[in-house]
């Protein structure tokens, strides 16, 4: 887990995480700025290894680390220390925007090598590939805030894992997660604390909504992330809501933890 706040962390970076398995390296989502190079430098990853990053949707906390990755990774190029193709899963909407936020904030140099090597892909409902190891298709997650996808991976072993960006998960895409061996959503903040971060007016959910649903679907470990980062103790007391309404596994990260699946 590379990041796990939301949108204005003082304590965190934004969401984002990668997944590493024998066959593939995997990135979702950038955060909202350079802070990605501290994180990736501290998760043991190195922007020579990236070449597959599924951006959920267009929001700045979202998009901004991956045009600074996409910078860094130009660079690299133009050295010749970085090989191959950058493929970008991203929906319509987040494709363009990523094109013209490159486009107009880029040197014309860079912006050029950038279309040399970066190869989009549509991470739209029914969007479906095979990567690596690694069986990856796209859905919608019906966010009420904006066209966002989310992502159902699975292993070689059968395992899978499905993402909702810092969508939580909804009567509107718990279809998607049914059975999920590891499932990865927004929890904004308690149920408990709705009054203090007032989730419903961002389009946000609580943890005890999150939880409530996924005790319907079984879920093997529900993992919560773009959330507030000023309750103390938040892994504990972010579980111990979960656990009145959820009887799976509960993981609530901090930056730089590192599941093992
Ligand atoms: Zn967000």
């Amino acid at each position: 887990m590379l990041g796990t706040g939301s949108a204005f962390p003082t304590h965190s970076y934004n969401a984002c995480f990668a997944i590493r398995t024998p066959g593939l390296l995997w990135l979702t989502d950038g955060g909202g700025g350079n802070g990605i190079f501290r994180t990736l430098e501290q998760a043991g990853i190195m922007p020579t290894e990236i070449h597959h990053v599924f951006v959920t949707h267009s929001h700045t906390d979202h998009i901004f680390g991956v045009v600074w990755l996409m910078r860094k990774i130009v660079h690299l190029r133009m050295q010749g220390l970085y090989e191959g193709s950058l493929y970008i899963y991203a929906n319509q909407e987040t494709s363009h925007a990523l094109t013209e936020i490159c486009r107009l904030t880029f040197l014309e140099s860079y912006f050029n090598v950038l279309q040399e090597i970066m190869v989009l892909r549509p991470a739209d409902t029914g969007s479906h590939y095979q990567i690596g190891d690694a069986e990856v298709s796209f859905f919608d997650v019906g966010s009420e805030n904006v066209s966002q996808a989310g992502m159902k991976m699975r292993l070689d072993d059968g395992k899978t894992i499905v993402a909702l960006g810092d969508e939580a998960l909804t009567r509107l895409n718990m279809h998607e997660a049914k059975g999920a061996d590891v499932l990865i959503c927004g929890a904004f903040c308690r149920y408990a604390d709705r009054k203090i971060y007032k989730p419903y007016e961002k389009h946000h959910w609580t943890v005890r909504d999150v939880a409530e649903i996924a005790e319907g679907i079984n879920v093997g470990n529900l993992v919560l992330v773009h959330s507030e980062d000023r309750t103390p103790d938040k892994p504990d007391a972010y579980r111990a809501e979960a656990k009145e309404f959820f009887s799976g596994k509960i993981t609530v990260p901090v930056d730089g933890e590192r599941l093992q699946l």
